[in-house]
């Protein structure tokens, strides 16, 4: 089959804090985390956790799509990470999750490895600048996230456009 239209990625990886809901997971909530029968998630306090709005539908439409999805994050709090990740019900469009400190070559050579995807055909959402200098140098497109909007609809259309035009890095 032909492919017309614009170049599209195969797998899409998110970073957690500051990308895919408003904090740092280490530092700003604290787990355990919980399920309230109104379908809230709250931390030990009774303090609702809650992602970036508009990234519930994100997820379901890329999934929907057909795109692989992914998380790397660099937090040492991994137990905690995968915790909010189960109760905000994303680990039915995740298929592979990195969670631990360090460079996040680390975590993509294992994406590449399990999936078998190339980083020229990874699209990947980050707030942290250093992250977005090492993926890009090893061929992964980046988009740089402001962490004050973290990932919405239009962000998404943004990174496939930057993905389209072969651009690996922008800054803000
Ligand atoms: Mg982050």
């Amino acid at each position: 089959m032909a492919s017309n239209g614009p170049r599209k990625p195969k797998m899409v990886v998110f970073d957690l804090d500051y990308t895919l809901w408003p904090f740092w997971v280490d530092t700003h909530v604290d787990p355990p985390f919980q399920k309230r029968k109104s379908g809230e998630i709250v931390d030990r306090h009774g303090r609702v956790v809650k992602p970036f709005r508009d990234v519930p539908k994100v997820l379901a439409k890329l999934k929907q799509d057909g795109y692989i999805i992914a998380v790397a994050s660099r937090t040492a709090c991994t137990q905690e990470a995968n915790s909010l990740c189960a109760l905000f019900d994303w680990d039915q469009y995740f298929s592979y999750k990195e969670i631990y400190p360090g460079c996040k070559i680390t975590h993509f050579n294992k994406f590449k490895k399990n999936s078998g995807i190339d980083f020229e055909d990874m699209l990947f959402f980050d707030d942290e600048y250093r992250n977005i200098r090492d993926l890009s140098k090893v061929g992964v497109t980046c988009y740089y996230i402001d962490e004050n909007i973290g990932v919405t609809e239009g962000v998404i259309e943004e990174g496939f456009q930057q993905f389209a035009d072969g651009i690996k890095a922008k800054s803000r």
